[in-house]
Parts: C-alpha cells; structure tokens; sequence
C-alpha cells in the first residue's frame, strides 16, 4: 500500500495522546446527510466524507478523547444550524479533489469555539474516569481467567496473577497491572498478534512459532513497544497527558483588533487565494494588521519576528540551518501554506514539527529540534492534511509573503503537472486525515 511507508517513519516516532478508549461499534450519522457509519472501524470513510461532500474538516480529530460521543453532539447541533454558525470558514480556489474552481466554501471544526473546546474537555474527562473505573475493577476483580499466550496453563484470579506468569514463566514483560487497563483487550491484541506469528516489540512476521520465539528470545522483543499509538490506550499514564497541553488556537489569540475592511498590501497574495466571507460570527482570522502596521513574519523555529521575509529566511538558514526556500521549492502554494499552519501548531503544542515528540517547555523543544537536526518542515504525511489550509496563528504574517508563483504560474507543462500531483494529493488528504490515526 502506497501509505505504508509514510506510516513507518511515523510509528518510530512517540505520539502522545492516541484514541484511548475500548474498541467497540457504534452507528454514526453523518453531521450533515443520512449516512451512517459504524465506529472505530469506518471512522476514515466518515472523515473523508465529511470533507469530501460536505467541506467540513474537523481540527486535531487525533486528539479527540472520544470521537463518537463528539459526532454525535456536533450531529445533533447541525440539524438546526448550519455549518457557517459554528464553524471557521474559509475560501479556496479549489474543489475537494483538487480541481480548480474559484471561491470554494470550507468548514472548519474546532476548539476556537467555547462550545468546542468544552465539549472536547469534558470528552477527555470522560475518558478518563471511564478508564479509572475500569482500572479499579480490573485491579481486583477475581473471576478473570484465561489460557496463557504460550503454555496450555488456564490461569484464573486476578488479572496481575496472569500478567506475572507471563514475566515469570516466559519473560514476557507486558507492564504491572497497577499502570494497565483495558487488560482483557491488550490481551487480545496480544495474542491475536503471536497467532499471525507477529513478534510484539518490533511487529515483524515470521514464518513459524518456533522462529518467532527464537526472535524474541535474541533480540530481547520479550516486551510490547510502549511508543507504539495503538498501545497508548492500555497505559494510564496516558490519560492524564493531554490536559496539560495548551490549547493551541484559543491562546494564540490576541485581543482582538478593530475590524478593518481594507486590507493592507501585503496581504495580497494571500487575498487571492484565501477571499475570506464576512460574516457576523466571531470569525477569528477575520482582522489581519490594521493598516500602517507593519506585518509581522515570525520564524517557523523561534520567536524571532521580522518584517521583512528575506530576514526571516535568512534568520532560518543562519540559526537553524534551513534553507526554505529551497526546503519548500517542490511544493506549490496551498502545499506551503499547509506546511507553515504545521508548523506553527506543532510549535504551539511544543511537539517537534519533524518528529512529533512533545516536550514540557519550548526551551527543551528548541533544544531537540537543534541537537537532533530536527528544525526541518517534517514528513508530507503530518503537514498534508485539509485542516492545515486553516491558519494557525492569527495574523500569521508568513502565510501573506508565501509565493505562489513558483508552483502555479510558469510555464503551462510545468502547471499540468503540478496540478496533476496537486489533485492526486488532495484525494489522498482526505484519507490521511483520518488514515494517519488508523496506521499510527
Ligand atoms: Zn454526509
Ligand atoms: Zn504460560
Ligand atoms: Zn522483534
Ligand atoms: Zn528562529
Ligand atoms: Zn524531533
């Protein structure tokens, strides 16, 4: 499959925050038309959907404690108000798969509405004491019994009971029941995996029990790989991670400016592409710099700030050692805008914009970014995605001064091709959007 090997580079990397929560099916309505899709399992489709027949792209679905019980609200709001009420609009000159076409509405979904960011918070509250609920069962809940993943022996008791005889017996380190939960599923999970003759730490597959258990034996795969997402759910420790976590959108917000119908100069490149609508909603990319401000252009690494983007550039290729111009020269315009919105929201949730790792404090994220050559703009796989086409940062100065000649308007081979990739592209990001948590 064409993903696989975007998705490899990602699973090397920690990712915080994965959909912790039991697997089970629910019916899903579509947010807008009468479709219905059974969850977790055709969570893509429906994201896809939603984009690709209603222009609605839903922000950090990743992070999102429990995506039914949020559909389901988000449903239910939509059957009496339109998108336009609670949404960030925004004007491309593109269709969903791509084509181009003047002026296209799209929606986007996220936490810079109270309703939003509430909803959001009590989902992961939610999740929470529904795993502390369940951790405390399982802790001392006697009637548990199950055959061993290697032995013929049926162990029965408590959950820690099976979890020790696995270390005891067969070395096989899972985790201490006490930092678990949802032990019955990572069982599951566990043994489903051997039965493919799947090693657990590295997810290998070889020929034959035997081999396998060679395998694990030498390589000291005798444990799961804790990094791995689809693993975030079974640790406790993962519950809590998230609350931490600033929310981007809402504290990059400045006090609001007067509103100023006319815009300055320089965002002019950015006005062709992006005709933002005028609406009476609290619409937050509305104010750009009031006229005889001078647009700020701030680095993609630091706080370093400019006004002029050549400096920008230049600050980047000095202090950080990227030359973006030519980091970005393969890409064309919405493919540079998307990358900067990346960018910015990585940096805003002090995850690494290359490796995603997240970190406590920007000063220890700076730190691994330069120790780590890791100031660079990240795998096409993180950054091409519908909800990047949204700003990030409010009057993000960068995406007005982004050039859009390079890609769109030499030559008219070159812009076939381009295009051509351009639609190939976007088809795919309505997959990614939601394909990347499937894979992670
Ligand atoms: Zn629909
Ligand atoms: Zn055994
Ligand atoms: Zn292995
Ligand atoms: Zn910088
Ligand atoms: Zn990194």
């Amino acid at each position: 499959m064409e993903h696989s090997v975007a998705s490899e580079t990602c699973e090397a990397a920690a990712k915080p925050c994965a959909a912790l929560k039991p697997t089970n099916n629910t019916a899903i309505k579509c947010l807008k038309c009468d479709k219905v899709y059974i969850f977790p399992a055709d969570k893509d489709d429906c994201l896809a959907h939603l984009y690709l027949e209603h222009r609605l792209v839903i922000a950090d679905v990743e992070d999102i404690a429990l995506i039914e019980p949020y559909l389901q609200h988000w449903e239910k709001e939509f059957q009496t108000h339109e998108f336009e009420q609670y949404c960030t609009t925004m004007f491309l000159d593109q269709l969903p798969d791509g084509t181009y076409s003047k002026n296209e509405k799209y929606f986007l979904l996220c936490d810079i509405l109270p309703q939003d960011y509430e909803l959001r918070q009590r989902l992961q509250q939610q999740r929470l004491s529904n795993a502390l609920l369940r951790h405390q069962f399982e802790l001392t809940d006697r009637d548990f019994s199950k055959e061993c993943l290697f032995c013929r022996t049926v162990i029965k008791g408590l959950r820690a009971d099976y979890l020790d005889h696995l270390f005891d017996k067969h070395f096989l380190l899972v985790g201490k029941a006490e930092k678990l939960v949802y032990v019955d599923e990572l069982l599951e999970v566990l043994e489903e995996n051997l039965n493919k003759l799947m090693c657990l730490y590295c997810e290998k597959i070889f020929k034959d029990r035997p081999t396998l258990k060679e395998h694990m034996r030498k390589k000291g795969h005798k444990r799961i790989n804790p990094n791995r997402r689809e693993y975030d759910k079974f640790f406790l420790i993962n519950y809590n991670r998230n609350n931490a976590a600033p929310t981007p959108r809402k504290q990059q917000k400045q006090p609001r400016q007067q509103r100023n119908p006319s815009h300055t100069d320089t965002s002019v490149d950015f006005d062709k592409h992006f005709a933002r609508q005028d609406s009476d909603h609290d619409s937050d990319w509305s104010d750009w710099a009031g006229e005889g401000e001078p647009v700020v252009i701030k680095c993609l690494f630091c706080a370093e700030e400019q006004t002029e983007f050549v400096k920008v550039k230049q600050h980047m290729l000095e202090s950080h050692m990227l030359d973006f111009d030519e980091a970005t020269s393969a890409l064309n315009f919405y493919q540079k805008i998307k990358v900067v919105n990346y960018a910015r929201r990585q940096l805003c949730l002090l995850r690494c914009i290359c490796c995603d790792l997240q970190f406590d404090e920007f000063e220890l994220l700076a730190e691994h970014m330069a120790q780590e050559a890791h100031c660079r703009l990240g795998e096409r796989a993180s950054w091409d995605k519908p909800e990047f086409f949204f700003p990030y940062m409010e009057n993000d100065g960068m995406l007005c001064v982004l050039d859009d000649s390079a890609g769109d308007e030499q030559d008219p081979d070159v812009v076939r091709i381009i295009s051509e990739d351009n639609i190939a592209q976007i088809n795919k990001d309505a997959e990614r959007l939601s394909l990347e948590n499937f894979k992670l």
